[in-house]
């Protein structure tokens, strides 16, 4: 049975996965079921550069297959913040009540044609030759003006996918999976590991 590692301790991303990939008979192993106990600094200037050094790290450490996304939301009113940052951009201690304050804070009065955003997400995969491959994905929306909704998690209370009237955070999990940033790009990543020798 073929294994792969994933970067993360995240144990939603390590269910997802291991649902995903049961039926191609491969065993996800999340990265403190491997042993590997590092927290791997994110000091890249993208998601697909952040996806890759985690990867990496596991990778030269135990040279089995590994995967390792990273995410977030970019707005461009904001010149593409928090981006990368999504996670620390109202100090590291925030809550995700916190960061949706901020970002509506510093939208405050902008009007809806400049309320353009996208949510990002990149996969790398390194398979057991070490080689790297990359499925980078976005979901497109506007920024509303206040919380709605209560599933999913981070922003997406105030995402509005493709501009329409429910947030993110309105959507059924198996709606967002089919048009998120990270279904996309996780799907992608099944299919080519499903063809995969
Ligand atoms: P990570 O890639 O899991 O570290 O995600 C980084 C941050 O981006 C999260 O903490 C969220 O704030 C934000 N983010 C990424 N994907 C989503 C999403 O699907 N919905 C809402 N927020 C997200």
């Amino acid at each position: 049975m073929k294994e792969i590692i994933i970067a993360t301790n995240n144990k939603n991303k390590i269910r997802e996965m291991k649902e995903k990939l049961a039926r191609f008979d491969i065993n996800v192993i999340s990265q403190s079921e491997a042993g590997i106990e590092i927290d791997v600094e994110e000091t890249g200037t993208t998601f697909k550069e952040n996806a890759e050094l985690k990867a990496t790290a596991i990778y030269n450490m135990i040279k089995k297959p590994v995967i390792a996304d990273d995410s977030g939301l970019c707005i461009d009113y904001l010149n593409g913040a928090p981006g990368i940052y999504s996670h620390r951009f109202a100090g590291e201690d925030a809550t995700d009540a916190d960061r949706i304050n901020k970002v509506l804070e510093e939208l405050d009065g902008v009007p809806d044609e400049k309320r353009t955003a996208r949510f990002k997400c990149c996969v790398c995969y390194i398979d057991k030759n070490g080689e790297k491959h990359f499925f980078e994905e976005t979901a497109e929306g506007i920024i509303g003006y206040e919380p709605r909704g209560t599933n999913g998690f981070g922003f997406d209370p105030i995402f509005h996918f493709e501009g329409g009237e429910r947030t993110f955070a309105e959507f059924s999990p198996e709606e967002k999976n089919a048009v998120s940033h990270r279904g996309k790009a996780v799907a992608r990543f099944v299919d080519y590991i499903s063809n995969e020798e």
